[in-house]
């Protein structure tokens, strides 16, 4: 397999060639989703990017397994192991059970994934059904002597763990940085260090997400579910790691030392990290007045949006930014990123209409190469999209007779056009929704009826007869009253 990727590493800090451990099989970890609310912009982009990797390294003939977790439980409201469970809280607020409001999420989480075609990951585990995977990850740390505990928790000791290999080597930080700021917190007393993070979690008695172990009642830490269902579904070590660049620290610098404390190896090869989002040229925030969930994108049923953005307008305004760019939501962006697509798609549209003549006068041969270029450079699928409008110039250069194409380089434009703006894109033609498909369907039998009204009235009873014939052919039932004629479909 000719293998020409390279990917920016966040862990070297610099592009290098993508090297599988185990060729041709490749294994993907991507944190998911903590499913207490509605999936948004910042749930997207992550998903979209590695979506969009998951569909690039199949093309190349990788088997990959791509696991993407579910966060039902550990997750804190604030990350400094303060807070409540941002589970529990919801199913406080809501009075439900903390699994009716995991349920709830995923399955919304799913619905707005599909909807931006999105493909489901190979696994798909939940934090929640891997306890005793956790728990044993937790004593193999403490039994390597990188933790201790207090109070029935357990603590990652980290000033311990930087003294025998170097904590902060993902985000580049070193443990006086985190210390500094580290704020002081209530409760934090149990921990030996203010840098310390948490493994496990003695509940409290009003805690209803509790499962025995060795310390106490109580629940893992948030950073340990990812070690241990990436080692479980993916082994000891594993390819690529990805994420938002937000869970860079302390979230994967956590992963990592806990991987390293537990099996004394590196367990990622490749760290890769999308950028963040923001909208009208702020953070995206509750606090902000400007959070908006995709379902509000889709409908355009936020005061910040003039009207609704398609799932698919959302995937091409993603894709139109390199994944490690940050990229600003705004109207007349989105707009424009509206038209770009209907550009795109028009062009394909007319690509199947076009026939070959005996000669090409454009430039077909170096598309699938510079394509294949963009997408080897870090996934750059900005420059793939500026090569597909290129492309789309030559396809309507040949609709107006301008240009002429050969019957191979026809297939050629085709067969390349098709698999980088739908296969690796993951592009996909967005058609009126059901109800509105059905409407114009009714409309054009009541166009049909009103002809054969008129038939009627002109006596010309053949073409009546042949109507109302060919129509009951179809399955439509039709009924003639006094107010004319009406129908019904019997299927
Ligand atoms: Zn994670």
């Amino acid at each position: 397999m000719e293998n020409k990727l390279m990917i920016y590493n966040t862990l070297n800090r610099k592009k290098e060639l993508f090297e599988p451990l185990h060729a041709p099989n490749v294994g993907l970890y991507v944190c998911g989703p903590t499913v207490y609310g509605d999936a948004h912009l910042g749930h997207a982009r992550p998903a979209i990017t590695f979506d969009v990797l998951f569909r690039y390294l199949q093309t190349l003939g990788y088997k990959v397994r791509y696991v993407r977790n579910i966060t039902d439980v550990g997750h804190l409201e604030h990350d400094a192991d303060e807070g409540e469970d941002k589970i529990a809280k919801k199913a406080r607020l809501e009075q439900l059970e903390p699994m009716e409001v995991v349920q709830h999420y995923t399955l919304r989480y799913h619905k707005a994934m599909e909807a931006l075609n999105v493909l489901p990951p190979s696994i798909e585990p939940h934090a929640s059904g891997h306890i005793i995977e956790q728990i044993e990850l937790v004593k193999e740390i403490l039994d390597n002597g990188f933790a201790y505990e207090s109070e029935g928790s357990v603590y990652f000791d980290v000033a311990k763990y930087d003294k025998a290999h170097h904590y902060g080597v993902l985000s580049g930080r070193n443990l006086d940085d985190v210390l500094n700021t580290t704020r002081e917190l209530d409760g934090q007393q149990e921990k030996r260090n203010p840098a310390d993070f948490a493994l496990w979690k003695c509940a409290q008695p009003e805690h209803i997400m509790r499962w025995p172990s060795p310390w106490s009642d109580g629940f893992p830490g948030w950073h340990c579910e990812c070690t241990a269902m990436g080692r479980k579904y993916l082994g000891e070590q594993f390819d690529i790691h990805g994420g938002g660049m937000d869970l860079i620290f302390p979230h994967h610098e956590c992963e990592i030392a806990q991987g390293v404390a537990a099996m004394g190896h590196p367990v990622v090869k490749y760290w890769m990290h999308n950028n963040m989002i923001t909208i009208n040229g702020q953070k995206m925030g509750k606090s902000y007045n400007n959070f908006i969930n995709l379902s509000e994108f889709f409908t355009g049923s936020h005061p910040l949006l003039e009207q609704p953005y398609s799932p698919m307008t959302i995937r091409f305004f993603i894709l139109q930014a390199h994944y490690r760019s940050t990229v600003d939501f705004g109207n007349e962006a989105l707009q424009a990123a509206e038209k770009g697509l209907q550009r795109l798609m028009d062009a394909w549209n007319t690509l199947g209409t076009i026939t070959a003549g005996s000669e090409t006068t454009v430039d077909v041969a170096s598309l699938r190469t510079k394509c294949f270029d963009a997408m080897n450079d870090d996934l750059n699928t900005a420059q793939v999209i500026s090569h597909l409008f290129d492309a789309s110039r030559n396809i309507n250069l040949l609709a107006d007779k301008k240009a002429t194409i050969a019957a191979a380089d026809l297939e050629e434009l085709k067969d390349t056009f098709r698999l980088f703006a739908f296969d690796v894109l993951g592009l996909k033609e967005e058609r009126g929704s059901d109800s509105a498909r059905e409407e114009a369907f009714g409309k054009v039998v009541d166009m049909l009826l009103e002809q054969r009204q008129a038939a009627k009235a002109a006596k010309d009873w053949a073409t009546s007869d042949r109507i109302r014939n060919e129509l009951q052919a179809l399955g439509f039932e039709i009924k003639d009253g006094k107010e004319g004629a009406t129908w019904k479909l019997n299927k």
